[in-house]
């Protein structure tokens, strides 16, 4: 069965328009929302995150931990979640890399990654799911409608 994530086109454009100020360097956010029991993942909010790797941020991200905390603290009492995360990849396709493959650190969250051609800046768009498979994490394509 495919997953399918509800993105409504206002939040995508926010993370489109973040994917493209943040050139050359990779931008980051998280994905709010929840799981209905339709079983499809509903996204109600995107939040930016600095992106504060320490290597080359033209081809890794780090989300802020600090932000990260503070919205899982203030969603505790709501029923909207960090469903995913998303980033973008200032010169390559909207394919998780290897090093999106070694960052993965839990499994059933979304990652919504956009692709960009550097010579045009044409974006593309794609989601993922993080599974456990044969004890490792990898990743599913997930279908991405606009509610
Ligand atoms: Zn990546």
């Amino acid at each position: 069965m495919t997953v399918t994530v509800a993105l409504p086109p206002t939040h995508k454009a926010c993370i489109l328009a973040h994917a493209d100020a943040a050139l050359p360097e990779e931008c980051c956010g998280l994905l709010i929302g929840h799981r209905e029991t339709d079983g499809i993942i509903h996204i109600t909010d995107v939040i930016e995150s600095d992106n504060l790797s320490e290597g080359d941020k033209s081809k890794t991200f780090e989300i802020d931990p600090a932000l990260l905390l503070r919205i899982q603290r203030e969603s505790r009492d709501t029923p909207e979640r960090i469903v995913g995360y998303y980033h973008s990849h200032p010169d390559g396709s909207a394919r998780p890399s290897a090093t999106d493959r070694a960052g993965v650190w839990e499994e059933g969250q979304v990652w919504l990654i956009v692709g960009i051609d550097k010579s045009n800046r044409t974006q593309t768009c794609a989601a993922f799911l993080t599974i456990t498979k044969d004890g490792e994490f990898d990743f599913v394509p997930v279908f991405i409608e606009a509610p």
